[in-house]
């Protein structure tokens, strides 16, 4: 696989980058996932622009334009054949001379920059025939989860949580209500309604997120963008879940309680359909 550091494309072996690294050291980066169909980028502007948001939060310069980070996508994918999968791209503040909590100087030190992909089939999913099954685990991620950082040991201890409960994903919990699944948006449909947390600094703001709830909005669906608690969940038609790599994703039991017939309802089905045929004509 070839792969993109700083400037250069490397077969992955002989990439590298500094054990100094912040990004290695305090998890000191952001990053994004971009899914691709037809071997084209779903979304690009979309996570571009989430991007630039998650460095001006922290303080961190965009080390190129989105135009020059889409030719860098591009040049991967074709690079490595991907058809369909995951452009994977991190940012972190670089690797100063030494260990310092305090912030290095931008002009002195440069950004890391590493992109990657991963080949994958994402549109014919053996997932979404079955649905997956969530449990629920406390939400004790720092307070600013709109940003997005590679702080993810919680999400990753989540999932090995579910894993060991015999469960594919978890659905996080503050003060009583879901924020989010470990890496991706939550969401129920209750009579036809589609119900998922509003935005805030307690969940990523998906970029799929709001594809699939103005595909929803356009197609006539009832859309409540409010918290709801796991119970209501547990007596909800159906539930989903949306990310980059899993699209919408049906959710066919929380906490071992199945969501009505126990199988992928028809409102994440079509959700899923239109999410699917829409990207692959935007994609670039
Ligand atoms: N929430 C979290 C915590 C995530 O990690 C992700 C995926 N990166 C999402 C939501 C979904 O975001 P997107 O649709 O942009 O992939």
């Amino acid at each position: 696989r070839i792969v993109y550091v700083n400037g250069e494309y490397l077969p992955e072996d002989q990439a590298r980058v500094s054990v100094f690294d912040r990004g290695f050291l305090f998890a000191d980066g952001v990053y994004e996932v971009t899914s691709v169909i037809d071997g084209k980028l779903v979304d690009f502007p979309g996570h571009a622009a989430r991007l630039e948001r998650s460095l001006a939060e922290l303080d961190m310069p965009s080390p190129m334009t989105s135009g020059e980070l889409l030719a860098i996508h591009r040049e991967l994918v074709a690079r490595n054949d991907v058809t369909e999968g995951m452009v994977y791209l991190q940012i972190t503040r670089g690797a100063p001379a030494d260990r310092d909590f305090v912030f290095p100087d931008p002009a002195e030190t440069p950004q890391t920059v590493v992109l990657f992909t991963q080949s994958k089939g994402l549109v014919d999913s053996p997932a979404a025939q079955t649905g997956l099954k969530v449990i629920s685990i406390p939400d004790i991620r720092w307070g600013r989860r709109d940003i997005k950082t590679v702080q993810l040991l919680y999400p990753s201890v989540g999932k090995m949580m579910a894993r060991r409960a015999g469960a594919d994903d978890a659905w996080m919990v503050e003060d009583g209500f879901v924020t989010e699944g470990t890496s991706n948006n939550a969401y129920i449909v209750k009579d036809g309604r589609i119900i998922t947390r509003q935005l805030g600094n307690e969940i990523l703001h998906g970029i799929t997120r709001a594809a699939v709830l103005a595909f929803a909005r356009e197609a006539q669906m009832q859309v409540e963008e409010r918290p709801f608690t796991i119970e209501e969940a547990q007596a909800a038609d159906e539930a989903f879940i949306t990310s980059a790599s899993t699209f919408v994703m049906p959710v066919v039991s929380v906490d071992g309680v199945a969501l009505g017939d126990g199988k992928p309802g028809p409102v994440a089905r079509r959700l899923r359909e239109i999410y699917i045929e829409q990207s692959r004509k935007a994609a670039v």
